[in-house]
């Protein structure tokens, strides 16, 4: 199957799923996980009409979508792996979004490079990154990055306190858990703090993420192919 007909078929089960249930979000969008993909690749997606993408490294982004990017303007590029500090602000001048604000020193190199490059560069022209999601541990497993629920709150009022445009939650269920009960309160903590994006489900589990109120899933096998 070529990438335009699993595009479609991943809408519809999208569209099915939204319609479903009543907590689903009026609007889900697709985000095209292109971690180790050929430009090759994506430029196939593109033609498609994917106009959204993650990628994970700062370094193989850049590489890819310098050019990708002068071509096609209308794409919106997350960032959606773990981000060093040392790599922020090429981060800043990449990124549309985000989604991987996920420590206290994060956020705090975040907002002073913000700031540099926003005096620097009055009309922002360097700056691409004006929103950010918190990623949230929601199995508080060791080897995963992100803010433990009970600390999610505060986090989320410092980022406030620092500038940082925060607008939604992200988070990678324990791979042997099922995901429902992660997706429920990761929705709870966005809730009860008035944040409305919702990043959440992957190829395994978008359908129950949508179900569970996703306003975006990252799908990366179904429509690459097993990497
Ligand atoms: C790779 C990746 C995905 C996509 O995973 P698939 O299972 O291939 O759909 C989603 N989110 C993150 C953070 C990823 O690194």
């Amino acid at each position: 199957m070529c990438i335009s007909d699993k595009y479609s078929d991943l809408l519809s089960c999208i569209e099915k799923a939204r319609l479903a249930s009543p907590i689903a979000a009026n609007k889900v969008r697709l985000l095209a996980a292109s971690k180790m993909q050929s430009t090759e690749a994506i430029e196939k997606a593109i033609e498609a009409g994917i106009d959204c993408f993650g990628e994970n490294r700062v370094q193989e982004a850049q590489e890819k979508w310098s050019e990708l990017r002068k071509k096609h303007s209308n794409i919106e590029l997350h960032l959606i792996g773990h981000l060093q500090t040392n790599k922020v602000k090429q981060a800043l001048m990449l990124f549309d979004v985000i989604q991987t604000l996920d420590r206290v020193k994060l956020a705090e190199v975040l907002s002073s490079e913000l700031r540099v490059l926003r005096n620097n560069n009055p009309q922002h022209s360097a700056l691409k990154t004006h929103h950010f999601y918190i990623q949230i541990n929601t199995g508080e497993e060791s080897q995963k990055s992100g803010v433990f629920p009970e600390n999610a709150d505060n986090f989320i009022e410092y980022c406030d306190s620092l500038g940082l445009p925060v607008i939604g939650l992200m988070c990678i269920p324990p791979a042997d858990q099922p995901p429902a009960p992660h997706f429920a309160l990761l929705r709870e903590i966005a809730m009860r703090n008035g944040i409305k994006e919702l990043s959440m489900g992957m190829s395994s589990d978008y359908q129950e993420a949508v179900r569970m109120g996703a306003t975006c899933v990252r799908i990366g096998s179904l429509l690459f192919g097993e990497r």
